[in-house]
């Protein structure tokens, strides 16, 4: 391809890898979506005015561009598109501390524990924390608006941003917002960009606000015979209040984590619930209580309260093992649907007719202090039935959060996982609306073709 030779001659050494083993690592994220295609390239820039030139190349000869931070995407929203390349923002990594500002400049490649790492240096703490964390990139974060564990009280990443420098479908770079805590100049553009999903601009820089570090918590953790009781336990604390981690794992779920790394968990539980408490000085005895007495009144089989953070922490990991221990049974389909906390209990029951219905095993994990479940079909893969049913209760899962006014994804995007179902959500107009905001910023839909829209 002659206009490939062209982008290679452009940019430095190394920068366009054309190998076709390298490619095949970056055809997928973590969904493993079956329709990702073959990119003719990866593009890896070192600096915004490479992103720049890669995008304003790419209008020219209109080819896809499909931007990808760190491929731990759970809807497909990185798969890579046949004839397109990817835009891999990987090298892209600087980290910049203000402790007078309390912000961090971040290149989009920064994953966001080392954002948490640096902002810990001095003292200041940078609060979402998906359970990804380790291995997600900054610039996914901000394009999936991604959660995570600690925004049941501290808010997702939308909360936490700043200003953007954005480059927008012709190869412009716009700066949105800055270090200014408060700033209502002009529409509200700068959040437009959050949770676009690649689709819309591909972020080249982040100002994201930190916070003082956080307070060492406390951790109750309790079981329950059945995950409705736990359910309803959330429900009842939810009412007063806002623990700083408020999570769920079903029966087959702490299962599997104890199949996939031993840690102790009560295998005969229907479900556990980790919650746990930041709260200052006398309010922590008192909100550690409201949640021991919540899982109590709804029949808590066992409730344990610990102040060793690293005994808290056990649980913690334990939740986060949840993804990889469920993967490890067989192929997954990942789901992320969410209510408004009073109906988690509804949104449970129907997951379980839908399993039991579609003769598939779906274990939940969920946020549940933010109504958000992540039920993860399990199926195998090399029986077509079996797919088949996973497939259909894949799509069941989301009628029924729409059916309960709860939406088909919390957190981790539509990507093209879930494409299908947004009309349904959303509504013809809602839809008709986004469509016209695409075409106004990419007229040539080259920006992430295929996804979300
Ligand atoms: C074990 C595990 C646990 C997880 N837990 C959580 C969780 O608790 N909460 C949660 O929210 N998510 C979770 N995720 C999902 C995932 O980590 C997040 O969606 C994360 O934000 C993706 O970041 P990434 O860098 O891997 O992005 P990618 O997967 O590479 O891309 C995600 C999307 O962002 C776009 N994108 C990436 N970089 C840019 C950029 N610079 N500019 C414009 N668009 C860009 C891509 O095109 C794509 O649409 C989990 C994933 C795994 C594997």
């Amino acid at each position: 391809m002659d206009a490939l030779a062209e982008l290679i001659r452009s940019l430095p050494d190394g920068a366009v890898v054309v190998d076709p083993d390298v490619i095949e690592a970056y055809r997928y994220d973590w969904s493993r979506e079956p329709g990702a295609g073959t990119p003719v390239a990866v593009v890896r820039p070192g600096d915004a005015a490479q992103v720049q030139a890669t995008v304003q190349w790419a209008a020219e000869h209109r080819v896809p561009v499909v931007p990808r931070g760190a491929g731990s995407g759970l809807s497909g929203g990185s798969s890579a598109v046949d004839g397109g390349i990817v835009l891999s923002l990987e090298r892209m990594r600087a980290v910049e501390i203000d402790p007078d500002c309390q912000t961090a400049t971040v290149e989009p490649g920064a994953l966001n524990a080392e954002v948490k790492l640096a902002a810990g240096e001095h003292d200041l703490w940078y609060p979402p924390d998906p359970s990804s964390y380790e291995i997600c990139s900054i610039g996914g974060n901000v394009a999936t608006n991604a959660g995570g564990l600690c925004c049941v009280k501290y808010g997702v990443t939308t909360d936490y941003v700043l200003g953007l420098d954005v480059v927008l479908a012709d190869g412009t770079l716009v700066t949105l917002g800055g270090q200014r805590i408060k700033d209502v100049a002009g529409l509200s553009l700068l959040k437009l960009f959050v949770g676009s999903e690649g689709t819309l601009g591909i972020v080249t820089r982040a100002i994201l606000r930190l916070v003082p570090a956080q307070a060492v918590a406390s951790t109750v953790v309790a079981t329950f015979a059945e995950v409705d009781a736990a359910a309803r336990a959330v429900v009842s604390m939810r009412r007063g209040l806002r623990p700083s981690m408020l999570e769920l794992m079903d029966r087959t779920s702490i299962n599997a984590v104890e199949d996939y790394r031993s840690m102790g968990l009560d295998r005969s539980a229907g479900a556990m619930l980790v919650v746990q408490s930041d709260a200052p000085g006398a309010a922590r005895a008192e909100e550690v209580a409201t949640v021991e007495a919540a899982c109590a009144d709804a029949g808590a089989t066992a409730v344990f309260l610990t102040d060793d953070p690293d005994e808290g922490e056990l649980f913690v990991e334990a939740r986060r093992a949840a993804f990889p221990a469920i993967g490890a049974r067989g192929a997954v389909m990942l789901e992320d649907v969410g209510a408004a906390v009073p109906l988690l209990p509804e949104l449970l029951a129907s997951i379980a007719s839908i399993a039991q219905e579609h003769d598939v095993e779906i274990p939940v994990v969920a946020h549940a202090g933010d109504g958000n479940t992540h039920p993860i079909i399990v199926y195998d893969e090399t029986d077509p039935d079996a797919t088949k049913r996973a497939g259909a209760a894949f799509d069941a899962v989301m009628a029924a959060a729409i059916e309960l006014g709860g939406t088909i994804t919390g957190e981790h995007g539509v990507g093209r996982t879930k494409r299908s179902a947004l009309p349904a959500q959303l509504g013809e107009d809602v839809m008709a609306l986004s469509r016209r905001v695409k075409s106004a910023l990419d007229p040539d839909g080259i920006l992430n073709p295929g996804a979300v829209l």
